[in-house]
């Protein structure tokens, strides 16, 4: 299977002779030009690797690398920062934030590439965490497919992403914001009523598997998935 990159860039140019070389090279490659638009990429399918340039726009590069680290589901993700800063001070600073390489601008293409290769090689077990797990339920974030004690189940997106963020938080409280916030967006003008009817739904999908037990309705505070 041909390796995904994820290339993070806000400078056309280099973006798009980065993503042709790597490409040209039988890699797929995602491309994003803000921290942003990298994290939502990120939530909605994964990559065997990323590419960011230190100098991005609203948040910098070594402050998307804090947020991949954080999140436990690609925290492991190989990553290679672009840097137009030499100063080894930044190299340092850089390396303690969790990145994996570095390279300066301009790069030459034949290193970056060597370097993603030993990236690759390197981290080649990585893929095992691009599944889910809660109790009898295996999530594949990959192929979007979720399986009940081999049985699989079957979600629209909503309730697919509602299902994701209730296993990576099983056993916590969480609120109807919290859960608007990060399955619909910040700025969505979903009410929360909206909410309710898509964990009903979600609800129902359980209970063909017996598992409606699982996602409890704590009133007046929001839902919590629990793991027995
Ligand atoms: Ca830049």
């Amino acid at each position: 299977m041909k390796s995904k990159i994820l290339i993070v860039e806000d400078e056309t140019a280099i973006r798009e002779m980065l993503t042709f070389s790597l490409m040209q090279s039988g890699y797929v490659v995602l491309q994003a030009k803000t921290a942003l638009e990298a994290l939502k990429i990120l939530d909605e399918s994964t990559a065997d690797m990323a590419i960011i340039d230190w100098g991005l726009p609203q948040m910098s590069g070594l402050e998307l690398v804090e947020r991949i680290r954080d999140n436990e589901v690609i925290a492991d993700m190989p990553i290679m920062m672009l840097t137009a800063r030499a100063q080894e001070e930044d190299k340092v600073k850089g390396l303690e934030t969790g990145v994996d390489d570095y390279m300066t601008k301009p790069v030459s293409i034949k290193e970056l590439q060597a370097r993603i290769k030993a990236q690759l090689r390197r981290s080649s077990g990585f893929k095992k965490s691009h599944v889910l797990e809660a109790g009898k339920i295996l999530m594949d974030l990959d192929s979007h497919k979720i399986s009940i004690d081999g049985n699989e189940m079957t979600l629209s997106i909503t309730e697919f992403n509602l299902l994701k963020l209730f296993m990576k938080n099983s056993d916590k409280l969480l609120s109807r914001e919290q859960i608007l916030n990060h399955v619909w967006g910040r700025n969505s003008f979903v009410e929360l009523r909206t909410v309710d009817v898509h964990i009903l739904r979600l609800r129902k999908s359980l209970k063909k598997h017996k598992l409606e037990k699982m996602l409890k309705t704590v009133r007046g505070a929001g839902y919590k998935f629990c793991v027995e």
